[in-house]
């Protein structure tokens, strides 16, 4: 009945980084490492690791015209997501210029470019995709306008998540609409804003299915994951690895996590399958390079 597993809405990056011994002052310039330029953002991230696990996949998203856009087609093309939805033009493409000190350590700045280009009309225009996708995933690195459209469009029956990273406040209509609301530590803080909800994760997990999502799901790093829906708060453990870098382990989880639900699982069973996946993608380097098939998986 549907065409895709799985939709995806969201942010196409290129991710540009350079290794410093140190950050430079005000004024100041620094040599530093060869340039590495990695395909990213969170929607093109998640859209690869539904693919690469094998989910029937479309990416909604806008890239500009030139070489970086190009760059991330062609990442999209090779996992084996249908491009159809992705728009070109209006905008350079969003860039993330990425500094990495010794210890590790990231300075971060993000054009979104393009990214802030996709607008509710490109939704609209795309109907075809979403009566065309049992599941709907996306992000924050977005207008928050589009998300509220990306609601609207959904067709009956078809289930919708959302990981809202970066976080900020989200309008009731879209709260309503999560099956699940995944969140990170930093963006259960962010979106409980004022609300007590104390130092326990399954409180915030509480706390959060009270604004209305019908499912939520709160990732805890190499600590798993816990799963609250109206039937109550679960835990699910983590896979333990050795973590070479947690990059885009969130995009993976959200992926995995969104098509297990509309292959049928249920929420715990997704989200362990999901854990198991996250896990995969940190003993990896990078965000897309990283992310699993479903052998990896299995030989976790
Ligand atoms: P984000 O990248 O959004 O901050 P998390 O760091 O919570 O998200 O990672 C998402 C999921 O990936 C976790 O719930 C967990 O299942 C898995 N994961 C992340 N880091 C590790 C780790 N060090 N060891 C095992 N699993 C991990």
């Amino acid at each position: 009945m549907y065409d895709y597993d799985l939709l995806v809405i969201g942010s196409a990056n290129a991710d540009l980084v350079i290794g410093v011994e140190r950050r430079p002052g005000a004024g100041e310039t620094v040599l530093g490492s060869d340039l590495a330029v990695h395909p990213g953002g969170k929607g093109a991230n998640q859209a690869v690791a539904a693919a690469r696990l094998g989910a029937r996949t479309a990416l909604l998203a806008r890239v500009g015209d030139d070489a970086y856009g190009r760059l991330l087609l062609d990442s999209q093309k090779a996992a084996g997501v249908d491009t159809v939805g992705v728009l070109v033009g209006g905008a350079p493409t969003g860039v993330a210029l990425i500094t990495v000190d010794p210890s590790g350590d990231n300075s971060i700045v993000v054009s979104p470019g393009a990214n802030g280009r996709l607008t509710p009309d490109d939704v609209r225009a795309s109907g075809s995709l979403f009566q065309a996708s049992r599941v709907v995933s996306t992000q924050l690195e977005i207008p928050l306008e589009t998300v509220v459209e990306a609601v609207r469009s959904l067709a009956p029956g078809s289930r919708f998540v959302l990981n809202p990273s970066p976080p900020r406040p989200l309008p009731t209509e879209v709260l309503a609409a999560c099956d699940p609301l995944i969140v990170n530590e930093h963006e259960a803080k962010v979106i409980l804003g004022d609300a007590p909800a104390g130092d326990d994760p399954a409180d915030w997990a509480r706390v959060l299915l009270a604004r209305g999502p019908r499912s939520v799901v709160v990732t805890l790093g190499a600590d798993g994951a816990l799963v609250a829906s109206a039937e109550g708060v679960a835990r699910v453990p983590s896979v333990r690895v050795d973590a070479v870098d947690t990059t885009g382990a969130g995009d993976a989880f959200t992926a995995a996590l969104a098509w297990r639900l509309g292959q049928g699982d249920a929420l715990a069973q997704a989200a362990a399958y999901a854990a198991r996946v996250g896990a995969a993608a940190v003993t990896k380097a990078g965000a897309q390079e990283s992310y699993p098939t479903p052998d990896e998986v299995a030989a976790l």
